[in-house]
């Protein structure tokens, strides 16, 4: 599925009906590079489940955990990481096994460590658009 926007609130639309729809479990990864609205998509997306507060990149922290809404929400951004181990000392496993709902910002940076079954977003610009386009890619994977 591909979905194209032209404002940052239709890319936090876009997360929001994703996040109303997300069941048990699910995994989201996210890919794109800097400023590209992974963390725009993420804040609607959490907002869809519910989430009032606000969400920002855990820069520092590597995940942050929100409990408020209909779902707990684990929200990775695994930018600052050096080696695909820390992400066990954070306890990556049992957030991605878990009845939560996950979701990683810059996943292209953990892929071995991915499960198989997820759901991939990749968002692009391309200039040619405008500074605000954005092309989302949307893929089931490992189903
Ligand atoms: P990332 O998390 O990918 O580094 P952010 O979500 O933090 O990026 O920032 C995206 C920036 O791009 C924001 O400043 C946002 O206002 C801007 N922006 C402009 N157009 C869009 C769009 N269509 N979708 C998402 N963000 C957009
Ligand atoms: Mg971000």
């Amino acid at each position: 599925m591909v979905i194209e926007t032209r404002s940052p609130e239709e890319t936090f639309e876009t997360g929001r009906k994703l996040g109303e729809k997300a069941v048990p479990g699910q995994v989201f990864t996210l890919m794109g590079d800097l400023g590209v609205g992974k963390t725009v998509f993420t804040q609607g997306l959490a907002r869809g489940l519910g989430i009032q507060e606000p969400v920002s990149s855990p820069t520092f922290t590597i995940v942050q955990v929100y409990e408020e809404g209909r779902l707990p929400f684990y929200h990775f951004d695994v930018y600052r990481i050096g080696d695909v181990e820390e992400m066990d000392e954070v306890g990556y496993d049992d957030y991605i096994m878990g009845d939560g709902v996950s979701l990683i910002e810059w996943a292209d940076l953990i892929e071995e460590i991915l499960p198989e079954k997820r759901t991939e977003v990749r968002i692009e610009k391309d200039l040619e658009q405008g500074f605000d386009y954005r092309k989302i890619t949307i893929r089931e994977l490992g189903r």
